[in-house]
């Protein structure tokens, strides 16, 4: 089992729609396992399997010491409505108060494939609903008003780790590859020259240029 990594608002996977499994093979399986530990590690009450990179409709919640695993989930009915803050390991440091259903009966499989029927309420009722938006491309941050989504929008992007092997100042700053951008001990051999096609923001908009490493 294996700890994977959360990815985190700006990752386009985190907008895709993700699509059901073909089948219930042990690669599921390790993937809710390895789903759970991410989870209880970073202290999470559920997790959706695009926060961690893989585009299948496959959700956990654990809001009360007892896993639930569902792939494929659909909620069947809703009901009662009430307003909570949320958080999501995607959206780090962003509460958004957010109006869910207190009470849902959802249908999906277990991780032996077999078609279970949940009555859910409270804090599993709301993560669930939180997990089947992730599997759907919906954010938190996607019930804030217009003018408070951009703010926190903004700040986000902001605080995105700078990539390995964007240069470090300027339009035409040296570039290193990922690998020599994190031992800087090999620099200067100069025999890399790696060609890397990486993301680049400028005044007009996005671009994907290549560069060559320079080390
Ligand atoms: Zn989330």
């Amino acid at each position: 089992m294996g700890l994977l990594t959360i990815r985190k608002y700006g990752d386009p996977i985190l907008r895709e729609t993700c699509q059901p499994p073909n089948e219930i093979s042990d690669a599921t399986r390790l993937l809710i396992d390895d789903m759970a530990k991410t989870m209880y590690e970073y202290k999470g009450v559920g997790l959706a399997a695009p926060q961690v990179g893989v585009r299948e409709r496959v959700v956990i919640v654990d809001s009360n010491q007892e896993l639930i695993c569902l792939v494929n989930p659909e909620i069947l009915s809703r009901e009662g409505r009430e307003v909570a803050s949320e958080g999501c390991l995607s959206v780090p440091d962003v509460e958004v108060d957010v109006k869910r259903a207190t009470k849902i009966i959802v249908e999906g499989l277990d991780r032996e494939g077999k078609r279970v029927k949940l009555t859910l309420d409270g804090l599993a009722a709301r993560a669930m609903q939180h997990e089947i938006d992730h599997l759907n491309g919906i954010l938190i941050i996607d019930y804030l008003s217009f003018v408070k989504r951009q703010l926190v929008k903004k700040q986000l992007l902001k605080k995105r780790p700078r990539k390995s092997g964007t240069p470090v100042r300027g339009r035409n700053a040296i570039f290193f590859c990922e690998i020599h951008m994190r031992d800087k001990s090999k620099l200067k051999t100069g025999r890399c020259h790696q060609i890397t096609k990486w993301t680049q923001r400028t005044r007009n908009g996005i671009v994907s240029p290549t560069k060559m490493c320079r080390n």
